[in-house]
């Protein structure tokens, strides 16, 4: 088998070293002479494992002891009907702010359980910009605004935190948390699928302060209380023990590159190149504003898109994978997450380079 690079959004590229180890533990968990797999949630072992996912994480993001950590299933995609069932509060409005496809689907979903005041929406743009933070209307009577830092699907980042005037600021960061340092404290919640940016789909991350807890409405299923949860160290059910412990790993694998600021580095550079490529090209482009741009999903389109076809066939040819872009924006999309090396994002330069030589 040949080296391939994976430019998936998701599930997506996995940092080779984590794969070796897992497949080297598989069998036998450090000598435990149990595969993670077969181990009881509540034995010997697996709380280790635990213990240790959620020290990892909280040293990674410095998170503040007034948060608790939560590990849940049901993908971001529950999450934003579970936002509302547990942070309205009594209240019965919050704020979203419409930057692209997935804060679009939190708005739809938050509406079957409260009024949705859309604060901010550059759906006018076909999603290529943030609007001006002071152009938002962020209702003082609203339990929290809620935006989405990064959208996968059309490469949209917030480079810094916004001002949220005294609101709960709650965040999807599916696809770029561990990309960059953040100050958790700015936030009331974070939540992220895992599958794009710290492992293997099938776990939830939320990271909740203490005092929005507790107000889960009364319809809300258990496990997905976070009161409840927190209280069970997110084992009120069995948990996805074996995708626990492959985050774990992938938290490892960060930590010892040098943590967060450093990979902010290296996606910062890797991001740069591949932008500066489309922005020195004729055949490629990107749409997005400059200030706006994703360093996690870079998504282009080649002038004619009658090539769009050969260009993915002679991509893979070449190595490069999943590079077409979503059904809903077209033309193409580089993902080019944490574990993607530096050596994919050249291989992939290169290869652009040299079909707009020949095209
Ligand atoms: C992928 C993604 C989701 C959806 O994740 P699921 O695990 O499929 O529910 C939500 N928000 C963002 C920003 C994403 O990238």
């Amino acid at each position: 088998m040949s080296e391939i690079y994976n430019f998936s959004a998701g599930p997506s590229v996995f940092p080779k070293s984590v794969l070796v180890q897992a497949q080297q533990e598989l069998l036998d968990w450090q000598g435990s002479g149990q595969s993670v797999m077969e181990m009881s949630h509540r034995g010997e072992f697996f709380p280790i494992i635990a213990e240790q996912l959620e020290s990892d994480l909280r040293l990674l993001m410095d998170i503040p002891n007034n948060y608790k950590v939560l590990f849940l299933q049901g993908g971001a995609s529950a999450q934003f009907s579970l936002i509302p069932q547990n942070i309205l509060r009594g209240k019965s409005k919050a704020c979203y702010i419409k930057t692209g496809a997935w804060s679009e689907k939190a708005v739809i979903d938050a509406q079957n359980y409260c009024d949705v005041v859309v604060s901010a929406s550059s759906e006018n743009t076909a999603y290529t910009n943030i609007p001006e933070e002071s152009t938002w209307f962020l209702d003082q009577q609203a339990a929290y605004l809620h935006y989405t830092t990064n959208e996968t699907i059309h490469g949209v980042e917030f480079s810094t935190i916004p001002d949220a005037k005294g609101l709960p600021l709650i965040a999807d960061m599916s696809s770029n948390i561990l990309s960059r340092a953040i100050d958790v404290s700015q936030f009331g919640l974070i939540y992220a699928g895992t599958q794009k940016n710290m492992g293997p789909a099938g776990v939830t991350v939320v990271i909740v302060r203490d005092d929005l807890l507790g107000y889960a409405s009364k319809t809300t299923p258990p496990v997905f209380d976070y009161q409840e949860q927190a209280k069970n160290g997110s084992m009120l059910n069995t948990p996805a023990t074996y995708n626990w412990y492959l985050v774990g790993l992938v938290l490892k694998w960060l930590k010892a590159l040098g943590g967060v600021a450093e990979i902010e580095k290296t996606n910062a550079a890797k991001s740069a190149n591949l932008y500066q490529a489309i922005d020195k090209s004729v055949l490629y482009s990107n749409p997005v504003a400059i200030a706006n741009r994703s360093r996690m999903n870079v998504p282009f389109v080649l002038a004619d898109a009658v090539l769009d076809k050969e260009f993915l066939v002679s991509a893979e040819a070449n190595g490069l994978f999943e590079l077409k872009g979503h059904r809903s924006v077209g033309g193409m999309r580089a993902s080019i997450y944490n574990a993607m090396p530096e050596s994919g994002v050249q291989a992939l330069i290169d290869f652009m380079v040299e079909f707009e030589r020949t095209h």
